[in-house]
């Protein structure tokens, strides 16, 4: 097999050159960090589920008129995408108190918002990801407002989807972390969501008994990590054929 070039490797994901100009391949890697690098670990299997939880909100925010940079799945691992210059910014949305909000604001985690927060950080690992405001995002020109509005209003439409979906299968949407691209088509710039969406990004609870169904089990060690991302597949239903068994799967490129 022809090696595919490396575009860029970041933590939990591969970015190849895709078949045809203008694509890329996302492969998803079963590594799992927290605290901006500090926490290192492998969650077996994880890539193969994000990889699937990933296309299947993707496809269906693309269903509601969220543009994406999503195309379609490749393989177990693997999903071909559009290739977009990313904006440096993670767009988190809050919707219960948790993380990193309740230590800054020393609000008991679980503790219902009054209304959905957004809260912008800019991304560069040797900073870890400092808060920044909309001020600065414009001012050191790494979005402009109109780039602002947009990814402001798909993020609300985001939550208030995922929300009632994940509601839907008996889970709590607590927060959760996106991020865009810029995609040139015909000389015209727009910002779709691009990245990934997942148990890595977002905190998922059960809604009858707040257990935690996300990359939380990992930091905080909570044990059963790799059951609690199978659970939210299994709940999507869209757990591999041949269950928990096939998740480690066949390992396309390592
Ligand atoms: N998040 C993420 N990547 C990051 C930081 C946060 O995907 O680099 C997600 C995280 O999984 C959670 C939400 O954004 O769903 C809010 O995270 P928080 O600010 O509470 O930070 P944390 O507690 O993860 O340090």
């Amino acid at each position: 097999m022809t090696r595919r070039r490396r575009i860029y490797e970041g933590k939990a994901k591969v970015l190849f050159e895709g078949p045809e100009p203008g694509t890329l391949v996302q492969y998803f890697k079963d590594d799992a960090t927290a605290f901006n690098n500090q926490k290192k670990g492998v969650i077996t299997g994880k890539g193969v589920l994000n990889n699937r939880i990933s296309e299947y909100l993707m496809v269906r925010l693309g269903e509601m008129g969220i543009p994406t940079h999503f195309v379609r799945r490749l393989n177990m691992r693997e999903q071909l995408v559009r290739e977009v210059e990313i904006i440096p910014i993670e767009v988190v949305c809050r919707n219960v108190a948790a993380g990193s909000l309740s230590k800054r604001f020393g609000i008991a985690e679980g503790t219902q918002l009054p209304r959905s927060i957004l809260e912008f950080y800019y991304k560069s690992d040797e900073l870890g990801d400092p808060m920044v405001t909309e001020e600065h995002i414009t001012a050191f020109g790494w979005a402009d407002t109109q780039d602002m509005d947009d990814m402001i209003s798909m993020t609300l439409r985001i939550n208030d989807y995922l929300s009632g979906l994940f509601l839907g299968i008996g889970l709590k949407l607590v927060d959760f972390k996106v991020e865009y691209g810029r995609l040139w088509e015909d000389e015209q710039m727009r910002i779709v969501l691009a990245d990934e969406i997942s148990p890595d990004n977002c905190r998922l609870w059960d809604s009858k008994t707040n257990e935690k169904l996300d990359k939380d089990r990992f930091r905080q060690d909570l044990g059963k990590v790799e059951e609690a991302y199978q659970e939210v597949a299994r709940r999507l239903g869209i757990l591999p054929e041949g269950g928990p068994a096939d998740v480690s799967g066949p390992k396309v490129m390592q």
